[in-house]
């Protein structure tokens, strides 16, 4: 007998009937001979409506009081479920992330999850209830609630799953599996059949939203086995491994692409030391994380500094940065909230040289600039001009092998 964490997504408990279907599911696997703990997301599109309820009262709501609103789709979802479990004879019993006791960090909208309270589940799967959990929540040391981030049920079956030791934790969504790139973009992406916690770790971080970041890298930490698999269809799904030696990797695994950055380029500041400190500096003080950073060689003793952050913080960003600039006496500020960023990303590319010169050379052929480039051990990305990047992925799908064979899934 195993004990197995399930995590089923937006979509999977849209409606009342889908939740009807989780449940048969859940008694399924108990009926298979396992234990099951259920983590829940709220129903497809709840987490946006309350936020534009808030924003309705507020632009800018009290962080505090955010949390507290979006974490009630959750709440939601974990009653329907339970009854739908009950009503077919199963004894179920329903959590928020409070009442388990998933304690967190303060950081609102953001939380980390510091410590998870398992005696209760153990309690109950030793009576033989299955538990349903609400995802996406916990709560901070003095009592307020909290949220993980947007995808944030990811991470909270990862993290029970961890905390109990479970066999495995699998995370059934939408589609049957991680794809080469999203599927809903590239209809040639090939399901794969696994992909290492390092590789997944880059597609997740570089913009694909199929497993939160912090899932990953809680599972990563604490040798989780994880799959991601469909809701609505039987199949073996993806299995996120640990990297084998002398296996043969391919080049590249994956393409992920992200549009939710925009780019800020200084022009014309005198280059002497701390330029980067100072321009950047100011932008971390008011909490805003960078991704990208460039600095041209400079020309006539004058540089030209360039670095991207996400579209949320683009506004406040680009207000920061003109007042700094102005105080350096820089020439001028351009801002650019339509780029988009393809990222390769494989293991293989340890091994391998000529990757980096192949993408440029399928970006060029197809007429795309590139703007900005930045490389690690196992990725490289390229920021280009949004409109396109999805012509870009497909690009490079195509020439890094990546298409699925007509007639295939
Ligand atoms: P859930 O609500 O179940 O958490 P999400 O919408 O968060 O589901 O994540 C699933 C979606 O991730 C898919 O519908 C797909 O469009 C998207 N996606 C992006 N990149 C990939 C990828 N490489 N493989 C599979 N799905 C991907
Ligand atoms: N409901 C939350 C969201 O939409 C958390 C999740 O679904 O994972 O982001
Ligand atoms: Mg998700």
């Amino acid at each position: 007998m195993a004990l197995i964490v399930q995590k089923y997504g937006g979509t999977s408990v849209g409606t009342t009937e889908r939740i009807e279907k989780v449940a048969e599911k859940l008694i399924a696997t108990r009926e298979a001979g396992h234990d099951v703990v259920v983590v829940v997301s709220a129903m497809s599109g709840e987490t946006n409506r309350l936020i534009e309820l808030a924003k309705a009262i507020n632009p800018r709501p009290p962080a505090r009081e955010l949390d507290v609103l979006v974490s009630t789709g959750e709440q939601v979802t974990i009653a329907l479920l339970a009854m739908a479990l009950e009503k077919r004879g199963c004894p179920a019993r329903s959590y928020t992330g409070a009442q388990v006791r998933i304690l967190t960090d303060s950081a609102y909208s953001k939380a980390r999850i510091q410590d998870i309270d398992a005696k209760a589940i153990r309690k109950d799967l030793s009576e033989g209830r299955v538990v349903v959990v609400a995802g996406f929540q916990g709560v901070d040391e003095t009592g307020a609630i909290t949220t993980l981030g947007r995808g944030g049920s990811d991470t909270t079956a990862v993290a029970l799953a961890a905390a109990l030791k479970a066999d495995e934790c699998q995370i059934y969504t939408d589609v049957d599996g991680v794809y080469t790139t999203d599927p809903r973009v590239v209809d040639k992406a090939r399901r794969l059949d696994r992909i290492t916690f390092e590789e997944m770790l880059e597609l997740a971080s570089l913009g694909s939203k199929v497993l939160q970041i912090r899932a990953v890298e809680f599972a990563g930490k604490y040798q989780v086995p994880l799959r991601v698999l469909s809701t609505f269809e039987e199949g073996p799904g993806t299995l996120i491994t640990l990297e084998e030696d002398n296996m043969e990797e391919p080049l590249i695994s994956g393409i992920a692409f992200n549009r939710d950055e925009a780019k800020i380029t200084v022009l014309g500041v005198p280059d002497k030391p701390g330029i980067a400190w100072t321009i950047l500096g100011a932008v971390a003080d008011a909490n805003i994380e960078v991704d990208m950073i460039v600095q041209n060689i400079s020309t006539e003793g004058l540089t030209d500094f360039t670095f991207t952050v996400h579209t949320n913080d683009y506004d406040r960003a680009l207000e920061i940065v003109q007042k700094t600039a102005t105080e350096m006496g820089a020439r001028e500020v351009l801002g650019n909230s339509k780029i988009g960023k393809i990222s390769l990303v494989g293991v293989g590319m340890r091994s391998h040289a000529g990757v980096a010169s192949k993408m440029f050379r399928t970006l060029a052929d197809e007429g795309i600039n590139i703007q900005m480039i930045s490389t690690s051990e196992i990725k490289i990305s390229a920021v280009v001009e949004e409109k396109y990047l999805e012509l870009g992925v497909r690009a490079l799908h195509t020439a890094f092998g990546l298409d699925r064979e007509e007639g295939t899934a």
